[in-house]
């Protein structure tokens, strides 16, 4: 689907000034100072908002979600955080939601009213569902394919050792159209680094797709485990297509030990996906940056059974990452605005993206003044296009 040839007026971009952008083909083909562009064609008044690319939502659960449906309440482990019981938990109130596509569609269009054209989704697969909920969300991405860039995740909730017959689906994954491979806390989940990594780095290199493995493990058995991915990634020349989501264990470190690993990560090219949760310690987000690491964001869950916060909207997300990580400064606050656009599109490899000619006509638009102001406020009054078409608009998907 794309526009021929709409001016998009008065848009303020990044620098604060006030431009003209013209969209040819889903694509921004000029970008002038407000006034000087030639407006044949349709001419839609960005009337002095901010215009800032979609938002990248790098991680999310679209099949377990139950927002949209019935409030379920949460349900806390009995001694302490422990991912075996959360996944029963899981399994239990997945037993008595409301079907999967429908809490799939409800999650998707609350991202995409709040801005997000591009996005990284987590789906089970291991032998309790096997493959019934990645073809669920197949579906739901074919229906929305115009409206929202969507990558899949075959995502081991179980495990891989332990489940049995994981390695088989997650291969089998693959081919049904999931685009990369994921993992879950190799040592304290499979208790085998070894044995749960050559399954993922193998599908990975077998069938030639990224990878994005959930890591939640503290501590040095966490920094453990990135510096076994990290060493992966380098032997098999994978920098740049490796993920590793949460990573808490970055958090528990020195900041000299966390300076160290930080420039192995950098050294590989693997990103590190934070929602900065509350409960948890979390990546320390400046300093990653600092050494060169690629940070990205997501809502991660929402409305589940994990926890029952999460509005999808990627700019709050960006506001929470800044705030939980004493970010005062414009420049602080122009690099959560960064985690949650720009570095999101290069953890997820996205071509043509940001605010310039040539790019993708992805953006949207905000009562802001600034970047800054952006992630401090998190407006609402947005407008959402995608390939130089509004598909949301008042918080409501156009369709
Ligand atoms: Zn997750």
């Amino acid at each position: 689907m794309s526009t021929m040839n709409t001016v998009f007026t008065n848009a303020r971009t990044a620098d604060g000034l006030l431009h003209d952008i013209g969209v040819e083909n889903g694509r921004i083909k000029s970008i002038d100072p407000a006034g000087s562009a030639a407006t044949a064609g349709t001419v839609t008044d960005i009337a002095g908002d901010l215009l800032v690319p979609g938002f990248v939502e790098g991680h999310i659960h679209l099949d377990t979600s139950f927002y949209g449906g019935k409030w379920v309440p949460h349900r806390p482990c009995t001694n302490g955080f422990d991912v075996h019981e959360r996944v029963a938990f899981q399994a239990e109130n997945m037993a008595e939601a409301e079907p999967m596509g429908e809490r799939a569609r409800n999650q998707l269009e609350l991202c995409i009213a709040n801005g997000t054209l591009q996005m990284r989704s987590h789906v089970m697969v291991d032998g309790s569902v096997g493959l019934r909920s990645l073809e669920t969300v197949l579906a739901v991405r074919e229906q929305y394919k115009d409206v929202i860039d969507i990558q899949l995740v075959a995502f081991p909730q179980s495990g891989i050792l332990k489940s049995p017959g994981t390695p088989e689906l997650l291969d089998e994954a693959i081919r049904l159209g999931a685009d990369l491979v994921g993992g879950l806390d190799p040592a304290s989940f499979d208790r085998d680094v070894n044995g749960h990594l050559d399954v993922v780095f193998g599908v990975a290199d077998k069938h030639g797709v990224d990878i994005d493995i959930h890591l939640h493990d503290a501590g040095s058995m966490g920094a453990f485990t990135i510096e076994e991915i990290c060493a992966r990634t380098t032997a098999l020349g994978l920098q740049g297509r490796v993920a590793v989501s949460h990573a808490y264990g970055l958090g528990d470190l020195t900041p000299d030990a966390a300076r160290k690993i930080a420039a192995t990560i950098a050294k590989s090219g693997v990103s590190i996906m934070t929602n900065a949760p509350g409960n948890h310690v979390f990546p320390p987000v400046a300093l990653l940056r600092r050494e060169g690491v690629t940070v990205f964001s997501g809502s991660d869950n929402i409305r589940d059974s994990w926890w029952p916060y999460g509005d999808g909207d990627m700019l709050r997300r960006a506001e929470i990452i800044g705030y939980r990580s004493g970010f005062y400064t414009d420049e602080e606050l122009k690099a959560a605005f960064d985690i949650v656009t720009t570095a999101g599109a290069k953890a997820l490899r996205i071509e043509g993206y940001g605010i310039e000619v040539g790019a993708k006509a992805d953006f949207v638009t905000l009562p802001a003044a600034h970047l800054p102001e952006a992630v401090v406020a998190f407006p609402k009054g947005r407008r959402v296009f995608k390939a130089g078409r509004l598909v949301a608009e008042n918080g409501k998907v156009i369709r």
